[in-house]
């Protein structure tokens, strides 16, 4: 390094290393915020200084940020990582580890845990605090100790797309009205806020980049996840949560979730803080968030959640209007109001970080014990059988979700096992190729929650603190067999599963598709994109000729499908509808960050399916039937459709909803003839407007006492295709798709039918397949999907979410049919 390279890291470093140095100002300091290049930058320069500190990069963001990992560790454990990482990896599977080499790992190895900041972008302190506790970690004399007996992983920001999105937005409007206001679009590019709901699927890269690191590479025995939530209640929140407990956890993980919360609270009251609550909002049910997935791979699950300000600028609030509980064992000391900051968060949040740091070095045998222990009592329990195994058999009605199932729990650490040869458990015969995950092994528990159906009971009549199901089986619609007892198999390892080739069976440039999988979808889109035109004809799709066999060869063998090919069209097919082009698709997205229309538009991308982004602009500006054969309306209250958010919350151009214009302008559309397709909250905007002979059950369910309401937070039902007493109704919607179909309700709509308004699917008696629900019985005889002519268009509604959270590979379909085939 020559001088002036040296000198120049001096002066930007500065001379201490602090991150004051670095910034120019404090982390924490009011209307400052660091963005992702200063946070890096900074990452990146104490790196470079300090023999503690050590920074990798995982990969790249969505949107092509460097994704950063901190090690943070006594020199000495730096310079023998590899050596510490292999033996994290035989902790976390006891089944190879012996007595005598769990004595000798024992006797060096660091307790290892992660802190996590800043997944949801707008809690902002965590990104600038992760700065300090780091610059602490490594020169403070009393921290650096610790450092012999602990690894600290960090990881500076889990969206760092996202902090730069707010950041930037934060300081636009610095010194206006609108200042540490909200966005007007999400902070992750696809799912918003809930890249905190996709740590089971992993549909995202920054999701798939630290499961990865966690349960392949890294294995902590603490994961420390740090929020913020709103202002107005206590001041932070720490664990013990609240009821009810998921069965699949053990109760040492409860017990080491209460502890580090304790010991969280413990440090911050001898630091003189106020406001810090247990039990509260957050329960033990939930799957899917990255405090709750690490639970089910024997890893203590830490959560807080800090009061919030406007971004980084202060709030005011009197002690009157502070939400807070009396005080009590939970909240032995309630926060007297006044003035609260970034910088006081910050201050909350390293002492928390600081206690866990502290106390995974002073119990450091026993965090390795515990994590061995649990470990050990899972492959235990497997082995003890109820149940032993699932099988996912290799006969599937779509084999692409199939594969994606096994391919989910192979990602999230699972052991996934293929057949050899053909082999018999519990009395059934299954075929080479059947996938076997056993119950005998340390994730157990993260399997069995993912596999079984969820039977939430509440306690005190609360509702789950997110969604109450999550039955992969169901929401994907594969077949998983429960296996009660041992059975002989040849087994192989499958760490990444894909369906076995689909091909064209037969002669003929005349092709028949059953329409029964996804990648058949994605192939018509693909066909229509070509130019190639499409006839629906009864129960099949019908193409011709040698393009299309070229595009079907390929689809078909990528996604696992078969096609018929025969030398004539059948006889009907002059009667079929034929489409000679990909429709156009229009996504509305609303200036209120909707995360509906992320996954929607996610979704679409990943079938290959074409849209265009339309907003109020456009919906104002109407003409829409000359742009657009099909309008996909994303959930959303019909109030929040037609006004949006005020001027007082946002900047003009983005104030206001689509207005009575756009809407006037929608209902044009319909009636010339386009299709409308309305995800669950948005059906009750069309059934007002487009006066359609339907009405939401559910919508009176607001009203009247709590206890006495349908109530359904995130559940599994299962629906029948057709109406009432109607049988199967001939719609493309429905084209290939099941006879008898689960989907996702999450206070979902319900509907009832008259007129020329057709049900597509019902619900029958007793739907509730996984979840909760309280009076299932008021979706009896329902519509869940409804078809409406309206003038010569036709409105499509999905009381229910096809596309939830990118899980529900069984309703995908719907949403593909209705906007590739339902179109005029
Ligand atoms: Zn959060």
């Amino acid at each position: 390094m020559n001088a002036l390279f040296l000198m120049t890291i001096l002066q930007a470093v500065g001379p201490s290393g602090r991150p004051a140095d670095y910034l120019g100002f404090e982390p924490g300091t009011d209307s400052m915020l660091a963005d992702w290049k200063q946070v890096s930058g900074y990452m990146n320069s104490l790196a470079q200084r300090s023999r503690y500190v050590r920074v990798d990069t995982l990969g790249r963001t969505t949107e092509g940020r460097p994704f950063l990992l901190m090690t943070i560790t006594a020199p000495a454990n730096q310079e023998r990582l590899p050596e510490i990482k292999r033996a994290q990896a035989q902790l976390a599977d006891p089944r190879r580890l012996s007595d005598a080499a769990l004595a000798d790992i024992r006797a060096k190895q660091p307790a290892v845990i992660l802190i996590s900041n800043n997944i949801h972008s707008t809690e902002i302190a965590s990104s600038q605090m992760g700065m300090t506790l780091a610059y602490g970690l490594a020169t403070d004399s009393t921290l650096r100790r610790l450092l012999d007996s602990v690894v600290v992983l960090m990881i500076p920001s889990m969206n760092p797309d996202g902090l730069d999105s707010v950041v930037t937005w934060y300081r636009r409007y610095k010194g206006t009205r609108y200042e540490g206001g909200p966005l007007p679009w999400l902070y992750h590019k696809y799912i918003g806020h809930d890249n905190n709901r996709d740590w089971f699927m992993l549909t995202q890269v920054e999701t798939r980049l630290v499961t990865r690191m966690l349960y392949k590479d890294w294995f902590p025995e603490i994961v420390y996840d740090v929020h913020q939530m709103g202002a107005n209640g206590v001041r932070l929140f720490v664990p013990p949560f609240q009821d009810p407990v998921n069965p699949n956890l053990d109760p040492a993980i409860v017990a080491g979730i209460n502890l580090v919360g304790v010991q969280m609270a413990s440090d911050l009251y001898d630091a003189g803080m106020t406001g810090v609550a247990h039990q509260q909002t957050y329960d033990l049910w939930w799957h899917g968030g990255f405090r709750s997935t690490p639970t089910r791979h024997n890893m203590i699950g830490i959560l807080t959640e800090a009061a919030s300000t406007r971004l980084a600028s202060p709030i005011t609030i009197p002690v009157d209007s502070v939400r807070q509980p009396g005080r009590g064992v939970n909240y032995p000391a309630p926060w007297a109001g006044g003035t609260w900051r970034m910088g006081d968060i910050v201050r909350y949040e390293l002492i928390a970080a600081e206690a866990l740091v502290r106390l995974a070095a002073r119990d450091r045998v026993n965090v390795i014990d515990r994590f061995v222990g649990l470990g050990r009592r899972a492959v235990d329990a497997g082995l003890a059988g109820n149940p032993f195994a699932y099988i996912l058999p290799v006969e599937q009605r779509d084999p692409e979700s199939w594969a994606a199932l096994a391919n989910v729990l192979s990602a999230g650490g699972v052991e996934v096992w293929r057949a050899a040869e053909p082999f018999t458990a519990d009395g059934r015969r299954y075929s080479a190729g059947a996938l076997v995950v056993p119950m005998g092994q340390p994730y157990r528990a993260h399997a069995k929650d993912l596999l079984e159906p969820q039977q939430y009971t509440p306690v005190n009549d609360r509702p789950p603190y997110d969604v109450a199901g999550w039955t992969l089986p169901f929401t994907m619609d594969v077949r998983a067999d429960v296996v009660n007892s041992p059975f002989n198999a040849n087994l192989v390892r499958a760490d990444s599963v894909v369906p076995a080739p689909g091909k064209i069976e037969g002669s003929g440039d005349v092709f028949v598709l059953r329409n029964r999988t996804n990648g058949e979808s994605q192939a018509i889109a693909a066909l229509l994109s070509a130019g190639q035109s499409v006839t629906v004809v009864g129960d099949s799709i019908i193409v011709r000729g040698p393009r299309a066999r070229a595009i079907l060869g390929e689809q078909a063998a990528r996604h696992g499908f078969s096609v018929t090919a025969v030398r004539n069209a059948p006889p009907d097919a002059g009667r079929g509808r034929t489409r000679q082009r990909l429709p156009r698709i229009g996504l509305y997205q609303p200036w209120t960050g909707n995360i509906d229309e992320g996954w929607t538009r996610w979704l679409f991308e990943q079938y290959g399916i074409s849209y265009t982004t339309v907003r109020d602009n456009d919906l104002k500006n109407g003409g829409l039937r000359q742009r657009f054969d099909v309008l996909v309306l994303p959930d959303a209250e019909a109030s929040s459709l037609l006004s949006g958010s005020d001027t007082t919350r946002i900047p003009l151009q983005y104030a206001g909803g689509m207005t009575e214009r756009g809407a006037e302008a929608i209902s044009a559309f319909v009636r010339g003839g386009g299709t409308l397709v309305c995800l669950d909250g948005s059906s009750n905007f069309a059934i007002t407007r487009l006066n359609l002979s339907v009405a939401n059950v559910l919508a009176g369910e607001a009203s009247g006492p709590q206890v006495l309401r349908f109530y359904a937070p995130g559940s599994i039902f299962g629906t029948v295709l057709g109406g009432v007493g109607t049988g199967r109704v001939a719609s493309p919607v429905t084209l290939g798709v099941p006879d008898s179909l689960k989907v996702y309700f999450e206070s979902s709509a319900a509907f009832t039918v008259s007129g020329s308004a057709r049900a597509l699917a019902t619900y029958p008696s007793q739907p509730l397949r996984s979840g909760y629900a309280r009076f299932q019985e008021r979706l009896e005889g329902k519509a869940a999907l409804v078809e409406a002519p309206v003038g010569s268009g036709r409105v499509i509604l999905f009381g229910f979410r096809p596309q939830f959270r990118g899980q529900t590979h069984g309703t995908f379909k719907l949403l593909f049919n209705a906007v590739l085939l339902a179109a005029p």
